[in-house]
């Protein structure tokens, strides 16, 4: 057992300590979540839509308090707070209502009478999710797994455990029954034990690289199932032909909201020679005015980063680019966890924020003369989560779209997370897919069934 205590990367204040679980506390959760497991499996999809209905009401009932956490923690602006939360409620509104038919037997015809495949929950599944969306990075797992039968078993980010807490919360309140979804206060180097554990059925993580090979690694060594959302170098390709003004406000979304931690966030505007220029100038104008300061106040829009420590790092990305000839056009200084929102133009491929994923408000901006060019530089990372395209001539980009090593091709619009849509990554950025009936499935025993 150790003991874990929560900052406020805004005020610097301390929020909260927590004793983490002990190896036996985490063994006995384990064995109630299993006994659950053998009830919940048996329930309707109709008393699961119940529950799952009621934990979206009770979203909406309390946004304030679970927000509010969100925002102490880790220094996210109130309103960005609070429309998570919302999303959180769409996401079970959307499993309560699709999951009976997302689940439904498939029939295929064979020489049998009768064969199908039916869909049947795996039992109880850990997911290791990060800080960056305290709340909807756990909705899009705990839905879905919920309403297919599964059991959830939380360990979230160390420096976000009241949200982790809050999580259980709402399903506590919502009316689940005890340990359908359960939150383990342990800290990254118990996972391995955990997932050890034969109780443990498979395991979903969001996060870095380093933590995804691990957690697959040893998911590996014991024939567990695992499904891995990780880190993404979004391109944001500006073509000549695009409309100007909507694309310069959709970029300056994608890259700065939720103070540009998001691993989909656009992180290298890719843009025409011939309308370098003129675009550069309305974006640094558009970024410049956004409002940074106190988190709680609702106008907003740029909060801290959530540790002092990802800020520092960001900042020497931004000093390692400027020192090789990147020119910084907006911010680039740091006070404590606050980094100004920050625009480096005349990059290349060489320098740290082409090549690396920058987890925080700076952008990078690199020019190019063809089609072509822009895919190559697109497709010119490790990553492979996705890439917004902008352009009027949508039957010429839907014709190109096959070309980029992406799991989404966004048109016009900045690359989003929707229920109804799947949403994962290729390459660098994981495999397997969360959201949609994509996602409900990948937890899921595919049972043959033949009857001669
Ligand atoms: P992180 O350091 O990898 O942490 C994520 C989770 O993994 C935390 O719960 C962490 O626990 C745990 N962890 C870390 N190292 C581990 C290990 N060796 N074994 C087992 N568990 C381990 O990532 P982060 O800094 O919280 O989040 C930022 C990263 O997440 C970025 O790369 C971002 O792109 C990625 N991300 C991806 C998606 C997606 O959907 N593709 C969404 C959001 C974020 P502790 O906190 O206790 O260390």
């Amino acid at each position: 057992m150790s003991t874990v205590t929560s900052v406020n990367p805004y005020s610097g204040e301390e929020i909260a300590s927590f004793k983490t679980h002990t190896k036996s506390e985490i063994s006995e959760i384990l064995e109630s979540a299993n006994e659950r497991f053998l009830s919940w499996r048996t329930t309707s999809f109709s008393e699961r839509k119940k529950l799952m209905l009621a934990a979206a009401s009770e979203l909406k009932k309390n946004k304030k308090e679970y927000a509010g956490m969100m925002t102490q923690e880790i220094g996210k602006p109130i309103t960005q707070s609070l429309a998570e939360v919302e999303k959180c409620a769409w996401v079970c509104e959307f499993y309560a209502n699709e999951a009976e038919n997302q689940l439904a037997n498939e029939l295929i015809e064979t020489d049998a009478q009768k064969s199908y495949t039916s869909y049947e929950p795996l039992g109880v599944v850990l997911a290791v999710m990060p800080w960056n969306y305290p709340f909807w990075q756990v909705f899009r797992f705990a839905a879905p797994a919920l309403m297919a039968g599964n059991i959830g078993v939380l360990k979230h980010a160390s420096n976000v455990f009241g949200s982790a807490l809050n999580i259980e919360k709402v399903f506590t309140r919502a009316g689940f029954p005890e340990h359908c979804f359960t939150t383990l206060l342990a800290k990254s180097d118990a996972v391995e034990a955990i997932i050890e554990n034969p109780i443990v059925k498979a395991v979903t993580l969001t996060g870095s690289g380093p933590a995804g090979a691990a957690v697959a690694a040893t998911a590996g060594q014991h024939i567990k199932k695992s499904v891995l959302e990780l880190g993404g170098n979004n391109a944001l390709v500006v073509l000549e032909d695009c409309d100007i003004d909507a694309t310069v406000a959709t970029c300056v979304q994608a890259r700065y909201q939720n103070t540009g931690q998001s691993c989909i966030a656009g992180k290298r505007l890719l843009v025409a020679e011939g309308i370098a220029d003129m675009f550069t100038e309305k974006l640094v104008q558009q970024v410049r005015e956004l409002k940074s300061g106190d988190p709680l106040d609702e106008s907003t829009y740029i909060g801290t980063m959530a540790r002092e420590d990802l800020a520092e790092e960001l900042e020497e990305q931004i000093n390692q680019s400027v020192a090789k000839g990147a020119k910084l056009l907006l911010g680039g200084k740091r006070q404590g966890a606050y980094l100004e929102p920050t625009i480096l133009s005349e990059v290349t491929p060489e320098m740290t924020v082409f090549k690396e994923e920058t987890f925080g408000p700076a952008l990078s901006i690199t020019t190019f003369k063809t089609v072509d060019e822009a895919i190559a530089l697109s497709n010119n990372s490790k990553f492979g989560l996705g890439v917004s395209v902008f352009s009027q001539d949508i039957s010429a980009i839907e014709k190109l779209v096959y070309k980029f090593d992406e799991g989404a091709v966004f048109v016009n619009e900045l690359v989003k997370s929707d229920p109804r849509l799947p949403f994962g990554g290729i390459k660098a950025s994981g495999y397997g897919r969360e959201l949609s009936k994509h996602g409900i499935q990948e937890f899921m025993n595919r049972k043959t069934v033949y009857i001669k």
